[in-house]
């Protein structure tokens, strides 16, 4: 397998936070030409089984995937596990740990915005959740688009559901350490997602790069739907000098809101190495 391989490795389905089902993307993504696919719903592996099965179905290649949120330096930081056993015990109760706070931080977040005269936020919001365990801002932001609250979801983003905004709940995530150990101890591959998101100083990303290495992780986000080209430049560049592979995925969640479809992305840069190159031997 080469740089030259349509693969994404990240994308959302109802078992998290996106809108389609992992046979409906599986089907968008065949469409848009993707050769090696991995659903990676946030903090969850109930879609695996379903998303290996219709990416045969399609004729793609397949990878296990999820997107677990960590927190580290007082930050959420989101790390995507590749090539797992998805019946692994201690992964799924690891996930189910983490899901475990997202009921109570979704009523202080109705509790917050019903201050600034939203009501029925929760309630509201569970309407677009697929998967009870598994409430997240995003249906919270679907819910205040369809009260005309905000014109699209970004906006309810910035102004009500990130830090300082009525809407938002500081929460306490995985450590680094425990969803690395998940992923690797399932016979997986650890990825920093997305790496232009977070709001570090230079200094905190290097102990964020340092820290993941020295645990085992091996490879970070480059070419994703969530950094500008001048950042698939600056994290390629980060990649050779942190000796980590590279990965490439749309961060894909619905028709409606994403900006990158599924398989639609420039190339890894060639001298990177792909990560995929590391996982031949968990394609299905
Ligand atoms: P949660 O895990 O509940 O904190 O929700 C995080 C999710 O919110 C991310 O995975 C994105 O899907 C979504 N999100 C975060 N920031 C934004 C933003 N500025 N605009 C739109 N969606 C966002
Ligand atoms: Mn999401
Ligand atoms: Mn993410
Ligand atoms: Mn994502």
């Amino acid at each position: 397998m080469t740089s030259i391989l349509n693969a994404d490795l990240h994308c959302h389905s109802v078992v998290s936070d996106g809108t389609l089902t992992p046979e409906e993307l599986a089907a968008r993504a065949a469409a848009n030409g993707v050769e090696l696919w991995s659903l990676t719903d946030h903090d969850e592996i109930g879609g695996q089984h379903r998303a290996a099965a219709a990416a045969k179905a399609n004729g793609m290649r397949y990878l296990t995937g999820t997107e677990i949120s960590v927190t580290f330096a007082d930050e959420t930081v989101h790390i995507v596990g590749l090539g797992f056993d998805p019946d692994d015990a201690a992964m799924k109760q690891g996930l189910y740990d983490t899901r475990g706070g997202r009921g109570r931080r979704a009523e202080e977040m109705s509790e917050g915005l019903a201050k600034v005269g939203i009501k029925g936020a929760y309630e509201g919001a569970l309407r677009f959740v697929g998967n009870p365990e598994l409430i997240s801002r995003t249906h919270f932001a679907r819910f205040l688009v369809e009260g005309g609250h905000c014109r699209d979801t970004n906006e309810v983003f910035r102004k009500y559901l990130t830090e300082g905004k009525p809407g938002y709940v500081p929460h306490r995530w995985a450590s680094l350490k425990d969803a690395i150990s998940w992923i690797q101890d399932a016979g997986g591959l650890a990825v920093i997602a997305h790496p232009g998101r977070y709001k570090f100083t230079a200094n905190e990303e290097y102990a964020l790069f340092l820290e993941f290495k020295a645990h085992g992780g091996r490879a970070i986000e480059v070419v994703t739907g969530s950094h500008s080209p001048p950042e698939y430049q600056e994290y390629a560049e980060k990649a050779l000098e942190f000796g980590f592979a590279a990965s490439r995925g749309s961060d894909f969640h619905s028709p409606d809101e994403s900006h990158c479809d599924l398989g639609k992305l420039p190339w890894l840069p060639g001298n990177l190495q792909p990560v995929w190159e590391l996982l031949e031997n968990r394609v299905r």
